[in-house]
């Protein structure tokens, strides 16, 4: 286990406080060692900076190449990047393998995003020709969440090195252990020593790593987390600054024809990865009356049926929140909408103490007051009854939030009106609010990012563009009250 700091290819312990991360289904330590300190990170950045200056004017093709390396070392470790993540976070098997298949298809991807959004362009003109090229920024700061500690990092780290930037990872502290994974795929593709340093640790470390000098800063997180980051770089323009952040998602069914078909893909919105998904669907939006009681019967009978259990038990749909604490804060959210007038109609409870284990809820908040517009990140749904569609899409838009949302009908026109009217980056029809493809921008607008989505779009922030007129030689200048 490598802990500390991964710096010019090589790993040595950190300076800074020692930590652990405990599988949340176990209890026992899936990871431990000591964080990075402010010189562990300054040290990175120097590194980093240093790297930059023969990265950068790497030729994009050998960029690529060593980028499509990554990808097959990355395949070849898929099994060790799965059970990593899935110990420390808690999640199903099967969950961190399509997050490790996923990890590996971005590079493909991201090559198509850099051709088509930050390639090069040029165009006759009179004096000659007009040219489009794109810059790599510079140093990036990395930071990921502990949900998808793979996944999420690698979709800024693939872009930002391929447009030619060098990197700083600091990878979530509740899921550590599937960096030194990414950092040996690296190496064995033969990616350059600096040009992607690793930074163990926590907030300390990531204070430190907003201090340095970076020129950007990729964050994939909580919105709380991302307005610090936004207050912290305000006035500095000069920093790139990309901001995936989380959602207070609704979702709509109105009158589909079959219950059961809704019912499975709002239980899916909800409870898959334990609600730990930044695009689970929060808020459960139904009409009044029989049709609506069906919908949430049938909701409930699935989120019984749920299996839930440890990692590597097969079979199961939910393993555990990544922690005790994430379970008892569950826990109190549920207790605090129960305490303004939510009615629990299924609830979450905690099962066992020294791990994550919850069960999946359903709240109806329809006569509640006061409820927080927040994410409460795990396996409840709140409820909304509502008289009439248009009340149905007032509700969906009540929040500061704009991630993701979707409606299940079957009538056109009541989606048409969903599709220009909701307010969510990733709108889905019929679908779950969860799913979203590689081949698309991800991201959305209000608190849940700054306007640069990432997925297809992360080319936009990797590179600035640089436009210019070339002519063969200089010529005179002429114009009306130029002395000629
Ligand atoms: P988090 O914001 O707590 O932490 C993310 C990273 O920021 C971690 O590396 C953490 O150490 C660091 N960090 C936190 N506070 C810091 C501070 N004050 N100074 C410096 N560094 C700090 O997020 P999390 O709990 O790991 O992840 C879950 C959140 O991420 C949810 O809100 C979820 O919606 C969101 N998320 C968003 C997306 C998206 O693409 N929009 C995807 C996945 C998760």
């Amino acid at each position: 286990m490598k802990d500390g700091v991964y710096i010019d290819g090589k790993w040595r312990a950190g300076g800074g406080a020692a930590f652990s991360k405990a599988c949340p289904a176990t209890g026992e330590a899936s990871w431990q060692g000591r964080s990075a300190d402010a010189e562990d990170v300054a040290a990175a950045v120097v590194s980093a900076h240093r790297a930059f200056a023969g990265w950068s004017r790497t030729p994009l093709s050998e960029r690529i190449d060593i980028l499509e390396r990554y990808a097959e070392e990355l395949g070849k470790r898929a099994g060790d990047i799965a059970e990593a993540i899935s110990r420390d976070m808690g999640k199903a098997l099967w969950d961190s393998q399509a997050e490790a298949a996923t990890m590996k298809a971005k590079i493909a991807v991201s090559v198509a995003a850099l051709k088509e959004r930050a390639g090069e362009r040029d165009e006759a003109a009179a004096f000659g020709q007009a040219r489009l090229t794109h810059r790599p920024h510079g140093v990036m700061a990395v930071f990921g969440p502990f949900n998808f500690p793979g996944h999420l990092p690698n979709g800024h780290i693939v872009p930002a090195l391929l447009a030619g930037n060098t990197c700083i990872f600091k990878p979530s502290e509740l899921a550590p252990s599937v960096a030194e994974i990414m950092a040996s795929a690296f190496e064995a593709a033969g990616l350059p020593p600096g040009c992607l340093n690793v930074v163990h640790g926590g907030r300390e470390t990531g204070a430190a790593l907003i201090e340095a000098p970076i020129n950007g800063l990729l964050f994939t997180g909580s919105a709380a987390t991302g307005v610090f980051f936004h207050k912290h770089f305000a006035g500095r323009p000069e920093v790139i600054l990309a901001l995936e952040m989380g959602g207070n998602n609704p979702l709509i069914i109105w009158d589909p024809s079959d219950v059961d078909a809704a019912a499975d893909i709002a239980a899916q919105s909800a409870f898959l990865t334990t609600g730990q998904r930044c695009s689970c669907a929060r808020r459960l939006i139904l009409p009044s009356g029989a049709f609506g009681d069906a919908v949430i019967e049938a909701i409930v009978d699935r989120a019984k049926g749920i299996r839930i259990g440890a990692w590597n038990t097969p079979d199961i749909f939910m393993g555990p929140l990544v922690s005790e604490q994430a379970a008892w804060q569950a826990v109190d959210f549920q207790d605090m909408i129960v305490s303004r007038g939510g009615k629990a109609i299924l609830p979450l409870t905690a099962s066992q103490s020294g791990t994550g284990f919850v069960s999946p809820s359903i709240v109806d908040v329809t006569q509640a007051q006061d409820i927080p517009d927040e994410e409460l990140f795990g396996p409840l749904i709140q409820v909304v009854r509502v008289s009439g569609f248009d009340a149905a899409i007032a509700r969906a838009n009540a929040t500061k939030y704009g991630l993701s949302g979707g409606l299940v009908c079957d009538d056109d026109t009541l989606w048409a009106r969903a599709y220009t009217e909701m307010k969510a980056g990733i709108l889905n029809r019929n679908r779950p609010t969860a799913g979203a493809s590689g081949a698309m921008p991800f991201g959305g607008p209000g608190l849940s990012g700054n306007f640069r989505p990432g997925a297809y779009y992360a080319a936009d922030y990797c590179a600035w563009p640089q436009a210019s007129q070339l002519a063969p030689k200089a010529v005179r200048m002429t114009a009306p009250g130029f002395p000629s």
